[in-house]
């Protein structure tokens, strides 16, 4: 506060205190320092007298008002000199002051020069690091789109220069992909709320390349919450966009074809499923589609075939399909067509015949003329029978439906009923049953509570004499009765467990064998045919089977027969000869079964090491009937079997007349209903004891 005169008697027989009292009335502010000077010690009364009296110019005292915010830090001495002579002391403190000033001023131009100096640098280097990196680094005024800042990398990702955005301000919503233009307008809405932003969308570059971004945007506030710019950086995901929707596309499609795969079919018949159930008068179907004889064509001509098949078969189910549809392929040579929004079912039947009618024209493929055809199930779905759990239902019953077309013909379609699915519920509880059975019969030595295994005896034509005996497998069920093998012996196949009962049919036959040779020595050496089915001889280990077998029984080889289909061997020739040769090798004898019936080559008989023919039982039953053509066939068949000294057996023999045909044909063996049906053990026992008790 500046000191203000006031008036004050100042007289020269004034004492100290009153002086110092007059000083403070007069408001002199540094009498109270002076009196704290006295009282210390170090001013002098005459000095305060003197102060006190000397005629000064009232000026001093503010002059020395503002000495007394010094004065407390000065020493005594230079206290007094002040005293005495304020204007000086003053002078001095100022001009140091203002030295000091002067200096502090300097050393803070030289700070900020260096400052200035410092941020040039780190701004040209932000701009180099700027420039260099390969995202865009953009800074506008919020609402609107004028640019404060914009990097080089804009040519590079936006395909654009950085004159063509402060040209066209709309050009950031502009080169938006139209579909994505919500997206991004929803995003920059968002920012004023969360303050930053992580976007993906696409951008259409001028030459209409269609290009991936994601964008990160900061909205920058001032002190007060007001939003003053907004920042971003932006990137190039077109590399990584590919590889994602690559690997997404991997996973919902089938890789040969670029069909749909399972995955995908599964999803679009959900949705399928969802949407019928809010259509009542519409429907849904799905066609299963396997082709026929693949497999076949597939081992026989390689796999690169039948790849090509596939892709073929691909391509042209593309042609049978209408708007929406969805063609899946489920692996192997299994296809689904999901049929949607159908007015009735008739337009399902069509698109099935459609698909017969598109795949008839012969596939060239390396100089092949191959010939496919198809089996097609078709299972409806319509609003009322579309639950939660109808995707996978409406697969398996097409798939059931499929089977049924298959067991009718090939390139045929079925309709799925519900019959079928309580065959296929059968199927499986036949499944489910024998494999416990396999599984009771291996461990307790072979014995089975419901298998069996029947003997149909197999006799010499000319003498009628008991050559050996068939093995045919039997289920005995406790509610069903006796089940013939054909019931049971498909699902075995299908299902793997064929190896595993003719591996039990083999060692109960032969056990038996050894019992009757022991038993009926006179009746000369008995041979044991045993029927082994084309899954099974294709198994690994086989032959090592066969060898435990013949350890185990001390059995002669040459009693053993093995009965193989053509089937079983035209599939894969080379190995069948292999193994064929090793069973021949150890003296088991190999029978051809059912001839006349597959589709062999007659240079097989010659190319594999067969001992015996067996004539399938359709030629002989129409023997001699007026069956010219028949009779025919079966003397060229037992010829042909005669000249390459094979045996021949005939099989299915019902009719004395036809064993004095087969006899004139040269037909050395046979057997049939005529001279037994297949017999349990015991039977079969009884039968050999009357084989050997001479006739009365
Ligand atoms: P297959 O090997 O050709 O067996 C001959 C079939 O003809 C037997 O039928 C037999 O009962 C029947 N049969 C015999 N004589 C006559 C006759 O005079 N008239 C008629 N109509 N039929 C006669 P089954 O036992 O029903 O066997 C059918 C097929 O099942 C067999 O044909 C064979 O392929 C297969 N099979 C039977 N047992 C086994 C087995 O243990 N393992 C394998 N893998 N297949 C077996
Ligand atoms: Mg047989
Ligand atoms: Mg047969």
């Amino acid at each position: 506060m500046p000191f203000a005169p006031s008036p004050c008697t100042l007289t020269p027989d004034l004492t100290v205190k009153q002086a110092i009292a007059a000083m403070q009335k007069a408001g002199v502010g540094f009498a109270l320092v002076v009196e704290q000077q006295q009282l210390l010690g170090t001013i002098s009364d005459r000095q305060i007298l003197s102060l006190a009296a000397s005629e000064q110019n009232w000026q001093d005292c503010l002059v020395a008002d503002v000495l007394a915010q010094q004065m407390p830090s000065l020493p005594g001495s230079e206290l007094s000199q002040a005293i005495e002579q304020p204007s000086l002391a003053v002078e001095t403190y100022l001009n140091q002051e203002l030295k000091s000033a002067l200096e502090t001023i300097e050393l803070l131009e030289t700070q900020l020069r260096n400052q200035e100096q410092n941020l040039e640098q780190s701004q040209s280097r932000l701009d180099g690091i700027l420039s260099s990196i390969e995202d865009v680094v953009w800074a506008m005024i919020p609402g609107t789109w004028q640019l404060l800042y914009l990097n080089s990398a804009t040519q590079k990702v936006f395909g654009r220069t950085i004159a063509d955005f402060l040209q066209q301000l709309s050009l950031w919503q502009d080169m938006v992909h139209p579909d994505d233009r919500g997206l991004v307008e929803q995003a920059f809405e968002s920012l004023y709320r969360s303050a930053r932003e992580d976007i993906e969308y696409r951008i259409i570059w001028p030459n209409q390349e269609v290009r991936w971004v994601s964008s990160r945007i900061y909205l920058i506030k001032d002190e007060q919450g007001n939003p003053i710019r907004i920042d971003g950086i932006t990137t190039d995901i077109t590399a990584r966009r590919q590889i994602q929707e690559a690997l997404v596309y991997s996973a919902l499609h089938d890789g040969l074809t670029g069909l749909a795969n399972r995955n995908l079919l599964s999803d679009r018949l959900q949705q399928s499923c969802r949407r019928i159930r809010r259509q009542p008068n519409k429907l849904l179907a799905v066609l299963f589609l396997d082709l026929d004889r693949f497999k076949l064509i597939n081992d026989s001509l390689g796999h690169q075939i039948g790849d090509q098949i596939l892709i073929t078969v691909a391509q042209r189910l593309q042609t049978c399909q209408r708007m929406g549809d969805t063609i899946a392929r489920l692996g192997g040579d299994e296809f689904v067509l999901l049929l949607e929004d159908l007015e009735s079912p008739e337009i399902a039947l069509r698109v099935a015949t459609r698909i017969h009618e598109a795949l008839k024209a012969p596939i060239q493929i390396d100089g092949h003329e191959i010939v496919i055809s198809t089996s097609i199930g078709i299972a409806f779905g319509t609003a009322q029978s579309c639950g939660d759990d109808t995707v996978a239902n409406l697969l398996r019953d097409a798939d059931t439906a499929m089977y049924r077309a298959k067991a009718i013909g090939q390139g045929k379609h079925e309709v799925f009923d519900h019959s079928m699915h309580t065959e296929a519920l059968k199927q499986l509880e036949t499944e489910t049953d024998l494999r416990r059975l396999l599984t009771e019969a291996e461990t307790a030595k072979g014995v089975s509570s419901e298998l069996r295994v029947y003997y149909q005896p197999i006799l010499a034509l000319e003498t009628l004499e008991i050559e050996g005996f068939e093995a045919l497998v039997r289920w005995q069920h406790p509610q069903k009765g006796l089940i013939a093998p054909d019931e049971f012996i498909p699902i075995a196949e299908e299902t793997g467990l064929i190896v595993r009962l003719d591996q039990w049919v083999v060692a109960t036959a032969y056990r038996q064998l050894d019992l009757w040779q022991q038993q009926f020595p006179n009746l000369g050496p008995l041979s044991m045919s045993v029927n082994l089915s084309g899954k099974h001889f294709e198994s690994p280990g086989l032959v090592a089977f066969f060898d435990q077998m013949l350890q185990d029984t001390k059995l002669a080889p040459s009693c053993l027969k093995l009965e193989i289909t053509e089937t079983a061997v035209i599939k894969n020739p080379e190995a069948a000869a292999t193994t064929l040769e090793q069973l021949q090798r150890r003296g088991i004898q190999i029978c051809l079964d059912d001839f006349g019936t597959g589709y062999a080559s007659l240079s097989y008989l010659q190319a594999f090491p067969f001992h015996i023919l067996k004539v399938d039982r359709s030629f002989i039953h129409k023997l001699g009937a007026n069956q010219q053509d028949n009779t025919a066939i079966t003397r060229a068949i037992v010829k042909l079997g005669n000249t390459l000294g094979l045996g021949i057996v005939a099989e299915g023999i019902e009719e004395w007349a036809q064993v004095e045909h087969l006899k004139s044909l040269d037909c050395s063996h046979g057997q049939g209903y005529l001279f037994s049906h297949p017999m349990s053990s015991g039977d079969a026992t009884n039968f050999l004891v009357n084989a050997q008790e001479p006739a009365t």
